[in-house]
């Protein structure tokens, strides 16, 4: 990005001009040393003006009213010729001749070029540090002297603000003073530039962070104190669960099977796979894919009991533990659960199936020898044609 000065000094730079005289004829009588920079290469002879620079052809008649008048000015358009951009002005010299002036713009022109392009620059970087406060999950608020300049959605939806021209016209009834428990900006500024400092806000409690960004412009962090045991919680929900699917993650599966294996108790481990689910990445992209395992996972949750552990092991492979001893029983209800994907129509995608492969635990059974038994199960039903059940 060049230097903003350097681009007005070259706009505030010295004006370059050349110039031309024609009679009313318009045949050239005199001309500055550079002008040939801006002609045509003529291929008629003469000296005829049109033929070295057309750009005057169709400005005969202000031409011949320049002559008569005295005193009209014609500025014509800027051209851009022979890498040059430059302004024909057509001005009054004598009673037989007009002056053309032309006014070497280059710089001025790609300057002002760049200029858009600085302030474009600044437009997406504008927009794209927008879009970062917009994605934080705390409250935040930029101000200037005292006046917001930008506030987040979090901040928005907290206060329930449509948008931030409403934010600005409430600012202006002392928004400040009914939500915010300070008397400006500035105070708040001082109050929190050192460290985080407690701040209510209604019932709520928030942390506030004041940061100066630049010299004129003031960040203010404000993150909700969330109660411990709602933030163990949600924590351990975090921790545990897959954020595609809402389901298990592996570990966690593994940490419940462990438990339940050492307790000696007997479960049933279930692998699915989506059959050919590449295709469904291929033919529809890897959003569509994303939200068939979002369907997948909630129409097969919703076939299970709270006690069963339903996790994502990864991809589009699923794991399902059945503390039950009665193998049949499960057996069973993954048959039901099969051929419930098997009609089921996907959005988007249509139809789809899925393969599966059941161990029930036996004695010193560990997780590992579990893992591989229900994987081996589920190799042979891929490769003896998928869509179906197999037990080892
Ligand atoms: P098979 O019937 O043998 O199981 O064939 P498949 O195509 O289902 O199995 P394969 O293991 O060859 O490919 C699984 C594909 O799943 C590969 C990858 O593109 C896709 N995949 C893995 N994780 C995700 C995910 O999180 N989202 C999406 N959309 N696709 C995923
Ligand atoms: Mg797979
Ligand atoms: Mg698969």
């Amino acid at each position: 990005m060049k230097n903003i000065q350097i681009i007005l000094n070259a706009i505030l730079s010295q004006d370059v001009f050349e110039y031309i005289l024609v009679d009313r004829r318009y045949r050239i009588t005199d001309f500055s040393e550079n002008v040939s920079r801006y002609f045509d290469e003529a291929t008629q002879g003469g000296n005829d003006i049109r033929h070295y620079l057309p750009e005057i052809v169709g400005y005969e008649e202000e031409i011949q009213t320049v002559l008569e008048k005295g005193n009209n000015r014609y500025v014509l358009e800027t051209v851009y010729k022979n890498n040059y951009y430059i302004n024909i002005i057509l001005e009054y010299y004598s009673e037989e001749k007009v002056l053309i002036l032309l006014h070497n713009t280059t710089e001025i022109t790609l300057s002002k070029l760049e200029l858009l392009q600085y302030s474009n620059e600044n437009q997406l970087l504008y927009n794209t540090i927008k879009k970062i406060l917009d994605s934080q999950n705390n409250l935040l608020l930029v101000t200037s002297n005292n006046k917001i300049e930008y506030a987040n959605r979090k901040f928005l939806e907290y206060f329930s603000i449509k948008n931030l021209d409403e934010l600005k016209e409430r600012r202006e009834k002392n928004f400040s003073i009914s939500s915010l428990p300070v008397k400006s900006f500035n105070e708040l500024y001082a109050y929190a530039k050192d460290e985080e400092k407690e701040l209510m806000i209604g019932e709520d409690t928030f942390l506030v962070k004041a940061t100066m960004l630049e010299t004129t412009y003031q960040l203010f962090t404000f993150s909700k104190v969330t109660k411990l045991s709602e933030a163990n919680q949600s924590l351990e929900e975090k921790i545990n669960r897959d954020p595609l699917t809402g389901l298990y993650r592996k570990s966690f599966f593994d940490e419940k099977l462990a438990e339940a294996l050492e307790y000696e108790q007997t479960v049933t481990l279930v692998i699915a796979d989506i059959d050919n689910f590449k295709t469904v990445n291929d033919h529809y992209g890897h959003l569509a894919g994303d939200s068939v395992l979002r369907e997948f996972a909630d129409l097969i949750k919703n076939q299970l009991r709270e006690n069963d552990i339903f996790a994502r092991w990864g991809g589009e492979e699923f794991l399902i533990l059945f503390n039950c001893s009665k193998q049949e029983k499960i057996v069973e209800k993954i048959e039901t659960i099969r051929k419930m994907v098997e009609t089921h129509s996907f959005e988007t995608v249509g139809a789809l199936t899925v393969s599966f492969g059941v161990a029930t635990s036996r004695e010193n059974e560990t997780v590992q020898s579990l893992l591989e038994r229900a994987d081996r199960a589920l190799y042979f039903a891929k490769t003896n044609g998928k869509n179906m059940v197999v037990v080892k």
